[in-house]
């Protein structure tokens, strides 16, 4: 079965292609250089499905697309699906600052943060969608150079580092995207 990935990074694609092809038999995950929809959904579902859909209309194939952010509590869920642009352009650095700045002094256990990856599988008429959490706190100040984004304030639930300080392993076996990709592969295999 051929599944295209409806994303331009290759980063993306060899990361997925790594976990994917091995856990599901006869998968084949293929990459997408078509057009690019404007993703102007507002939840992280809209928007996955707005890339699956495009990818899978240009291509003929069953496509998948993901979509991420972080989610803060006593923020009522932002930066959410702004989180790639939470401070204005692209710039991780920048989001990062501001959103330390928005918390200042907020005490820790008011702090709380997930996390989310919702992953949409389009195939034909067919469409369904799969969601991971990883549950957190968002620290003081940055730590870590492992990940991106967020990584450097965030510290997982269950762990007095953040995750950017983690090895990407333990990263990958814990995170929103990986609980995402697992109920992928059950959907698969099922
Ligand atoms: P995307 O949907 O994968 O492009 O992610 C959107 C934005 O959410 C990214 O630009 C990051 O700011 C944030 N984000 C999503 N996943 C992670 C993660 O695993 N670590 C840090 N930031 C993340």
């Amino acid at each position: 079965m051929k599944l295209v990935l409806a994303s331009h990074n290759q980063g993306k694609l060899a990361e997925l292609r790594a976990i994917l092809e091995p856990a599901v038999a006869d998968l084949e995950l293929i990459g997408y250089d078509g057009p690019e929809p404007v993703e102007d959904g507002v939840s992280y579902l809209e928007n996955a499905l707005i890339k699956a859909r495009a990818a899978a209309k240009h291509t003929g194939l069953p496509a998948i697309a993901d979509d991420s952010g972080l989610a803060v509590e006593i923020l009522g869920g932002s930066p959410g699906i702004f989180s790639a642009r939470w401070a204005g352009g692209r710039d991780n650095v920048e989001n990062r600052r501001l959103l330390l700045k928005q918390l200042g002094d907020v005490k820790p256990e008011h702090r709380g943060a997930a996390f989310v990856c919702t992953i949409a599988l389009v195939d034909g008429d067919d469409e369904i969608s799969f969601t991971g959490f990883w549950a957190g706190s968002i620290g003081f100040e940055e730590r870590g150079n492992n990940g991106h984004g967020y990584d450097p304030v965030f510290v997982p639930s269950g762990f007095e580092v953040t995750a950017a300080e983690l090895e990407p392993e333990v990263k990958n076996a814990l995170s929103h995207r990986a609980e995402a990709v697992s109920q992928l592969i059950s959907y698969l295999n099922a």
